[in-house]
């Protein structure tokens, strides 16, 4: 490709509207333009990454013997009430109507239109088990579309679904795309970690997320320094303490803590640290005929988080999470939300395992403005549960039993499912098996966010100058630079003989012959990432010499023109 043919859109500033590296740099490096919220063009530059990254999770998949197909982005509604995700999935699900009023979704996922295509397709069990995937845009209208591609609305996935008869062979096709998928990772140079996951809206009992870990990451995960347990936080047990719970020393009593709401706030009022104070959250227990919510308090330590996931699993609360309005806690206890606890709440108290240990303790007093001291659970609060409610911290014991956990932060770019029978059922996806007795398809299924992917990508690989692509999914391996070629003959020729030849050598190279300043040049090809520069100047070119730039460690050789197509194949691997 040569420039003069090629749309360079580079950007010399930092767009404002970008807060992390991959999204800058993506905008400035020309990949991407953003035409609404979360919904972008991508340019020839990301364009090409995009085709390199299809393509080795497309050889992937393959590789596992799944079958490519095409679903269709739009999808007709009663599929979705028929899983009966049409009201659950919430606003997340764009609907609209056609001109003859039928009603319809634009795909956030494939599970339903997939499942629609087992039952109809899938006559014998002899054509189990039968893994099918595409490589197609999504559509998920997201609260907080941000950091460009990364959380979009509009993006592209490659989501595959298995079907089977058995469990064994469900599981053997998850271990097969577990695997498929590490190996996409690698192949795209990024440092990941499996971890085990919560299921979220798409269902099932058993699920991993492929984390690329980065600091810019919106999950967090817990790993053991003693063993390979890995999970997402949402997910990470945190065990109970293993120590007795401290019997009561002093009576119970109250202190005015005017205006202290927040955990800070009332520790520094009553003199103690926030790991000596409960802290109460109200949420939504069943809802009631009337239509309002039964409250159900949450007891965590002072200085830990409540995880929402896990406390969403407990039978009787609302899942997902919700919080009560401060308008229900008033009306239900009257106080205000700064001053609750447990102490005389008439209402179901869940209390997580470390705060249960605590003993002595302070907490709100259910009264505005106050604050309760030497509280003890059984003496002065009956009838509490004990669940894991909250996140893990760093320095938790593994819930494996081996080592202590760490927390990094991470980019969810894949997730694998075991989803069992729950679309086969709802939606009457069955096979008859060798009893002559007809029962659901057991299903699997495996996404990949491709462009939250190549997001990633450039989140662990870039530098001041720009973007670093690893060499499997460069947008062009080779840059050729010539200088002032107008001005030389020489530097013309040259540059032009090595640019064909490595074009007949089927080499992605990206022939800058702009008459643009050298400094300009350079710049734009080190923003975009090229991993291999070619310099050809006059000045080097009298000693009979051209100049290579390795982008990664910015390392610079003189390459005699006779052996220099020689070294450079080699270095490109060839
Ligand atoms: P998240 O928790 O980040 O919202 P998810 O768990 O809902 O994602 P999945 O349903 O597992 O997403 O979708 C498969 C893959 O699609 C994810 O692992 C992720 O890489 C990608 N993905 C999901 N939502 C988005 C988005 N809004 N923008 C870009 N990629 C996304
Ligand atoms: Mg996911």
């Amino acid at each position: 490709m040569r420039t003069s043919n090629y749309l360079i859109s580079t950007l010399k500033e930092n767009p404002v509207e970008a807060s992390v590296d991959s999204h800058r740099l993506m905008l400035r490096a020309g990949m991407i333009r953003q035409i609404a919220s979360g919904v972008y063009t991508w340019l020839p530059t990301g364009m090409r990454v995009l085709s390199k990254v299809t393509k080795i999770v497309r050889e992937e998949m393959d590789r596992t013997g799944a079958l490519e197909i095409a679903m269709p982005m739009v999808q007709p509604a009663e599929l979705w009430k028929e899983s009966g995700r049409y009201t659950k999935y919430g606003p997340e699900l764009c609907r609209f109507k056609d001109r003859k009023q039928n009603e319809f979704a634009l795909g956030p996922t494939h599970e339903e239109v997939v499942t629609d295509i087992a039952r109809r397709e899938i006559k014998t069990v002899r054509q189990l088990p039968l893994c099918l995937y595409q490589i197609q845009n999504k559509f998920r209208d997201e609260i907080r579309p941000r950091f460009g591609v990364m959380r979009g609305r509009e993006f592209l996935m490659k989501d595959a679904y298995s079907f089977h008869i058995t469990k064994e062979s469900l599981n053997k096709t998850y271990k097969d795309m577990y695997d498929a998928y590490s190996r996409v990772f690698t192949r795209m140079g990024l440092e990941f970690r499996p971890v085990e996951a919560d299921t979220g809206s798409i269902g099932g009992n058993h699920s991993h997320e492929f984390q690329a870990l980065a600091d810019a990451g919106e999950d967090i995960i817990a790993w053991s320094d003693g063993s390979s347990y890995a999970a997402n936080i949402e997910m990470a047990e945190a065990l109970a303490p293993n120590v007795e719970r401290k019997a009561p020393t002093k009576e119970l009593y109250e202190v005015a803590t005017p205006g202290a709401c927040s955990v800070e706030e009332a520790a520094k009022a009553l003199g103690v640290e926030a790991e000596g104070v409960v802290k109460s959250l109200i949420v939504h227990g069943p809802k009631n005929e009337d239509g309002s919510y039964e409250l159900v308090m949450l007891c965590l330590r002072g200085d830990h988080e409540l995880n929402e996931v896990k406390a969403g699993k407990i039978d009787g609360i609302q899942d997902p999470l919700e919080f009560a309005t401060d308008e229900e806690i008033v009306k239900f206890t009257g106080a205000a939300v700064g001053s609750l606890g447990p102490v005389g709440f008439k209402g179901r108290v869940i209390v997580d395992r470390t705060a249960d240990k605590m003993s002595d303790f302070a907490c709100g007093a259910n009264k505005t403005g106050f604050h309760l001291m030497s509280v003890n659970w059984d003496r002065d609060v009956k009838g509490y549960e004990v669940f894991d409610i909250r996140n893990v911290v760093e320095g938790d014991p593994s819930p494996d039993g081996q080592g202590t956990l760490h927390l990094r932060r991470g980019i969810e770019v894949g997730q694998v499912f075991m989803l069992g029978t729950k679309y086969s059922e709802a939606m009457g996806a069955t096979i008859t098996d060798e009893n002559g007795k007809s029962v659901p398809m057991i299903m699997g299924c495996y996404g990949i966010g491709v462009t939250r992917a190549i997001a990633a990508v450039i989140e662990q690989h870039h530098d001041d100058r720009g973007i670093v692509w690893p060499e499997s999914i460069a947008p062009f391996s080779v840059a050729i630079v010539a200088i002032k070629s107008s001005k030389s003959e020489q530097v013309k020729e040259t540059a032009e003989k090595l640019y064909e030849k490595l074009q007949s050598l089927g080499i992605d190279v990206l022939y800058d012959d702009r008459d643009e300043r050298p400094g300009v040049m350079f710049a734009d090809m080190e923003l975009m990432g090229i991993p291999h520069i070619i310099t050809i100047g006059d000045k080097s070119l009298k000693d009979g010499n051209i100049e290579y730039k390795l982008r990664r460690t910015g390392e610079r050789e003189m390459l005699p023109l006779d052996t220099a197509l020689e070294t450079l194949l080699k270095k490109l691997g060839r």
